[in-house]
């Protein structure tokens, strides 16, 4: 058992996943309140958690943006990285099938009978389990650290049809001993000191489409971003080294767009031009993107 699970770790670190680990269901009832039990675990005696990395080499930030019309698109956004995650976990499941056994192949909405389930920014919770098998320890800011590539990465995971031994969680729960960079870093003070967001106070909530509104205080605090806030990433010491990203074609957005453009656009167009991107996907609606751009041209004057 351990050889085969040494065998698919090593796997997906070939496929570009910078951290892999096993966990076995009844981890995953005891950890994620039984969700992923319920909805994805029947008939999976084990799951393969990953992250994939999207790293610090395109660092253009939001403060580097001089025109006033420019408003920010975040770097974990600038590739479709949850698709190119997805995309390289089928390919593994189609391995696994082949070596190992197990029906069918892995997609977000696979056929609920595969053996090989992959769910990637779904609604099932990804950080429990991540935290539960040790793919890396929480920070104040709520995010998975990784020892490899900080917070800087994507979680994905996979069902696999048949045993393994869980991966331990790591021995340090807090990635962030007496560090508290991030709390007073965050523009709207949104992370509790002792850890956690206060997810109203997000600029990062409100960005991907939660609320009808956006409060005053908040808005005021809303810079040029289109999308999203990354403060208390660029701040967090973990994040730091050179971090390289996995290389991927998949949804390439620029740093920035035309705010005014994007705020003259219909719904459609909206549509049209992030397709097949990190902000193309169907919970961020083009009401709330346009949502961002106006608050990015008031922030700015523009508007
Ligand atoms: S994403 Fe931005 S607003 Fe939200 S907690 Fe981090 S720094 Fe604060
Ligand atoms: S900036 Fe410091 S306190 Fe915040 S998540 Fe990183 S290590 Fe933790």
């Amino acid at each position: 058992m351990g050889a085969l699970k040494e065998t698919i770790r090593a796997m997906a670190l070939d496929a570009g996943f910078s951290r892999v680990r096993i966990l076995a269901p009844f981890v995953l009832a005891e950890n994620a309140n039984g969700v992923l039990q319920d909805r994805y675990g029947q008939g999976s005696p084990s799951l393969l958690v990953a992250v994939l990395p999207y790293g610090n080499e395109d660092a253009t930030t939001e403060k580097e943006i001089e025109e006033n019309y420019r408003a920010y698109i975040a770097p974990f956004a600038r590739r479709n990285y949850y698709k190119e995650a997805v995309k390289r976990l089928q390919n593994l499941s189609q391995t696994c099938r082949r070596l190992f056994g197990g029906i069918n192949s892995g997609g977000i909405h696979a056929d609920r009978r595969s053996s090989y389930r992959i769910f990637c920014n779904s609604p099932i919770p990804e950080k429990p389990l991540a935290l539960a098998c040790g793919i890396g320890s929480q920070g104040r800011n709520s995010l998975v650290i990784t020892p490899e590539a900080g917070s800087l990465v994507i979680i994905a995971a996979m069902t696999l049809p048949f045993p393994l031994e869980s991966d331990a969680p790591n021995a340090n729960r807090s990635a962030c001993a007496t560090c508290g960079i991030c709390v007073e870093a965050c523009p709207t003070k949104a992370i509790r000191r002792e850890g956690g967001i206060e997810r109203k106070k997000c600029i990062q909530w409100y960005a991907s489409g939660n609320e009808a509104s956006v409060p005053q205080h908040i808005a005021e605090q809303w810079g040029r971003r289109l999308y999203s806030c990354t403060v208390c990433q660029d701040i967090c010491p973990h994040n730091k080294k050179p971090i390289k990203g996995a290389e991927t074609g998949e949804g390439i957005l620029p740093a920035y767009v035309d705010a005014r453009m994007i705020f003259a656009m219909s719904d459609e167009e909206i549509q049209a031009f992030f397709k097949g991107t990190a902000m193309g996907l169907s919970w961020l609606k083009p009401q709330h993107i346009r949502r961002s751009a106006g608050l990015a041209l008031a922030y700015t004057g523009s508007r």
